[in-house]
C-alpha cells in the first residue's frame, strides 16, 4: 500500500527552529513575538500621604497596555494588599469601562476573604457608597464618576485588579480647586525608545503596531 506518511520528525524539526526563548533579538526575528511579553517587576512609588509604604506586597506586576502589547486594548493591575491604607481620593471618570475585582489573596482559596473596603460611584446627589466584604467584582461603565476607594480594613491579604478598556491608564479628575485634570499614567517604566528616560506617558508607543514589518 502507497501510503503517504505524516514525516513527524520533520515537523518536530521544522517547530524546533521557530521556538523561542523570550529575548528581545527573539522578538524582534519573529512574526508574533510581539504578542509575547514578561511582566517586568515594578515597584509602586506613589504613596498618599499618612499610609504607610508597605500596604501593598513588592514587586507589582502590570500588564500596562500597548505600550507593552501594540494594539492592546486594556491595561490591568494584579495588586496584593496587607494593610489598610486609602488608593485613590479623587473622583474621577474614564472613556470607557472599568472593572474592579476584589478577592482573597490567601491561595489557593481567592474566596478566603476578610477585609473592609469602601467604594464611591457616582458623583454628588447620586453618589452611593459600597461597603465590600466579600469577593466582589464592580463595573465602571464609561463616563460615570467613582471613587474615593479606600481599603479600610485588610485582615488577610487581598489581591486587587483593575482593568480599564483603554490602552493606557488614564482619566479625568476633579481637582479640589473645582478644575477638571486629563491625568495618564503608565507605571515607573522606562521609555520604550529611549531606556535612560522615564515614560512620561507621552502616548507616541500606543501607536505602534504588533506585526513587524
Ligand atoms: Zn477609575
Amino acid at each position: 500500500m502507497d501510503e503517504k506518511k505524516f514525516d513527524l520528525r520533520k515537523a518536530q524539526e521544522a517547530l524546533a527552529e521557530k521556538t523561542y526563548i523570550l529575548t528581545e533579538e527573539a522578538k524582534k526575528n519573529s512574526k508574533f513575538g510581539k504578542l509575547v511579553f514578561e511582566f517586568p517587576q515594578e515597584r509602586n512609588e506613589v504613596v498618599a500621604e499618612g499610609d504607610p509604604e508597605d500596604f501593598v506586597v513588592k514587586p507589582q506586576a502590570y500588564f500596562r497596555g500597548a505600550s507593552q502589547i501594540p494594539g492592546s486594548e486594556f491595561n490591568q493591575s494584579y495588586q496584593i494588599f496587607v494593610k489598610p491604607f486609602f488608593l485613590d481620593r479623587i473622583q474621577h471618570r474614564h472613556v470607557k469601562d472599568e472593572f474592579l475585582v476584589f478577592l482573597g489573596a490567601s491561595f489557593p482559596n481567592v474566596f478566603d476573604f476578610d477585609a473592609r473596603i469602601e467604594f464611591t460611584l457616582g458623583k454628588g446627589d447620586e453618589a452611593e457608597t459600597y461597603v465590600i466584604t466579600k469577593p466582589t467584582i464592580i463595573r465602571i461603565p464609561a463616563g460615570v464618576y467613582h471613587c474615593p476607594l479606600n481599603f479600610k480594613e485588610v485582615n488577610k491579604p487581598v489581591l486587587f485588579l483593575a482593568t480599564l478598556f483603554t490602552p493606557m491608564f488614564g482619566g479625568v479628575y476633579d481637582l479640589p480647586d473645582g478644575k477638571t485634570m486629563e491625568m495618564y499614567y503608565n507605571g515607573p517604566v522606562p521609555c520604550k525608545y529611549n531606556p535612560d528616560k522615564k515614560c512620561d506617558s507621552c502616548g507616541k508607543c500606543l501607536q505602534e503596531s504588533w506585526e513587524n514589518k
